[in-house]
């Protein structure tokens, strides 16, 4: 049975989740969440102070011992449980997402599916925290590798994807044996209350997970990042955001991840399959309606065909339907707010006022909501805006190339490093790319490389660590090296 948005928004809670239990803000202030898609409150929720955020880490750090001394299978199974409910509920979550957030209905259960994933596979990744034990080179001893939780973490997600960049951090910190206090972005903040009231079903003992909701995200994050207990910040956010956390986590010289901005580049050659770029473009750029870190942000196209791949991906954009994400057939949804309405423009203009050409699209749309409809530039000039900044928005720009050279050298042009896009059929080319592309991940004749299995992350001003894969869960552990004497001298 379908739920309808009122019943499913009378579900979330509305309060702070400390210590197990929900909980009202001391500030007595609430926080209105709005449908991008219509700019009306969908639901009104408790807006935690600073003194909030530290009954948060009391709450984490009281039951940091036990939980890191409760069994990883016991760990593991809370995950799979949580995993479990999360398919049974999947429907509820995706209608969330959407409702606050404003992705197209079968995009957020594609979310639901990728952040469930997380949960799935590192309660199985809880289990195989191995170290190692072995003679040291003098031969005069024994030495030990053993890895243990890093303790305490705080754990900030951004408003694009709400339930996989929480999950992403959730699971590999919990696995780990690590209690967290969550804060989600004001925008989106539905879903993760949501989620950490299924996790309090799967049986998650009270203060190992603890979720902050706030409108003043500085104020309340600040004495977080300097308490003495809090040992570990993951974020995911802006790359300004980012710098700003890096600096503030020095003084408490906290371990630190950070998943940050992007500005992929999505490399066409002329040996390229069209259709097959063209189908990878599709998704590289309008997945989340271009809100998302690995968007394609920059389409580097070989000269001999650039006219052709432009023709064919404006056929397409063409095609798309815009609306509200609950209705059937919507491909590109709202962005999140006016504000990224007018950023988007803004590049748009900025582009053209360069000597770029309009395609198609290129304007925001008029009513109730925060539309920009979906756009292709061609011809961008170097030095143009759009080239350096993230969009963060339905907008394609077409930038063409000469030789391999001159495509690695414009792709690189960046401060970012997240992820390339590489269309060729030219194997040893593709092996080259690899090497010589400065990002952290690449998509080889595909357009979206996420994966729960997979390490996610960036090199340059795109980040520092990785999240997922087998390297996920090291970021939530400390090594620790132990060194005893020869077994066979002693006594
Ligand atoms: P953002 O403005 O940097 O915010 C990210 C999170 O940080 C939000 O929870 C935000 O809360 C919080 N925040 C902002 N200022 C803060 C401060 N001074 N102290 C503590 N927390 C603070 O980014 P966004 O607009 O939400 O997300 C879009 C950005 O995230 C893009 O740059 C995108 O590329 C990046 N992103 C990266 C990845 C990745 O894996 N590399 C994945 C997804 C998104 P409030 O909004 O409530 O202030």
């Amino acid at each position: 049975m379908t739920i309808s948005e009122s019943d499913l928004l009378a579900k979330v809670p509305d309060r702070l989740f400390i210590g197990g239990k929900w909980v009202p803000s001391t500030s007595g202030r609430s926080i209105e969440v709005h449908d991008p898609s219509t700019g009306l409150v969908i639901k009104t929720i408790a807006d935690a102070s600073p003194e909030d955020g530290i009954r948060a880490v009391d709450a984490a750090a009281a039951v940091q011992q036990s939980w890191a001394a409760t069994a990883p299978r016991v760990r593991g199974e809370i995950l799979r449980g949580a995993f479990d409910l999360l398919q049974e509920r999947a429907d509820e979550f995706a209608l969330l997402m959407t409702l606050e957030m404003g992705k197209p209905l079968a995009e957020a259960r594609g979310e639901v599916t990728y952040g469930g994933e997380f949960l799935r596979w590192f309660g199985e990744e809880a289990v195989r925290i191995s170290g190692r034990y072995g003679v040291n080179p003098e031969g005069t001893g024994r030495m030990i590798v053993t890895h243990l939780p890093v303790g305490p973490s705080f754990l900030i997600t951004p408003w694009n994807f709400p339930l996989a960049m929480a999950t992403r951090k959730i699971a590999p910190a919990l696995a780990a044996g690590c209690t967290a206090i969550v804060k989600p972005a004001e925008l989106t903040p539905l879903t993760t209350l949501y989620f950490a009231r299924l996790l309090e079903e799967a049986g998650l003992p009270a203060g190992v997970l603890n979720v902050i909701t706030t409108s003043t995200s500085g104020d309340v994050s600040a004495p977080i990042i300097a308490d003495k207990r809090l040992r570990k910040l993951s974020f995911t956010g802006s790359t300004p955001v980012g710098r700003k956390l890096l600096t503030q986590a020095s003084e408490n010289v906290l371990r630190t991840s950070m998943e940050l901005g992007g500005n992929a580049p999505f490399l066409v050659f002329d040996d390229a399959d069209l259709d097959g770029a063209v189908d990878g473009a599709m998704l590289a750029k309008f997945r989340n309606i271009g809100q998302a870190c690995t968007a394609a942000n920059r389409f580097i196209v070989h000269e001999s065909v650039a006219d052709e791949f432009t023709a064919r991906i404006t056929a397409r954009v063409n095609e798309l339907t815009i609306g509200r994400g609950t209705d059937d057939g919507v491909a590109i949804g709202p962005l999140i707010n006016d504000g990224a309405v007018d950023k988007a423009d803004a590049l748009v203009r900025d582009a053209i006022d360069r000597g770029a050409t309009l395609v198609t699209g290129g304007s925001r749309i008029d009513g109730p909501g925060s539309f920009y409809q979906p756009t292709v530039l061609s011809g961008i000039v170097a030095g143009s805006d759009i080239l350096r900044e993230e969009i963060f928005g339905p907008v394609v720009t077409i930038v063409p190339f000469t030789d391999e050279a001159d495509a690695v050298a414009l792709a690189n042009d960046t401060e970012y490093g997240l992820v390339s896009y590489v269309f060729t059929r030219d194997l040893a080319r593709g092996q080259r790319l690899v090497e010589t592309l400065q990002t952290g991940m690449m998509g080889l004749n595909v357009g979206v490389v996420s994966n729960a299995a997979a390490p996610f992350g960036g090199v340059k001003q795109s980040g520092i660590g990785r999240e997922g894969g087998s390297e996920g869960i090291h970021e939530y552990l400390e090594t620790k090296y132990v060194l005893t004497p020869d077994p066979f001298l002693a006594g």
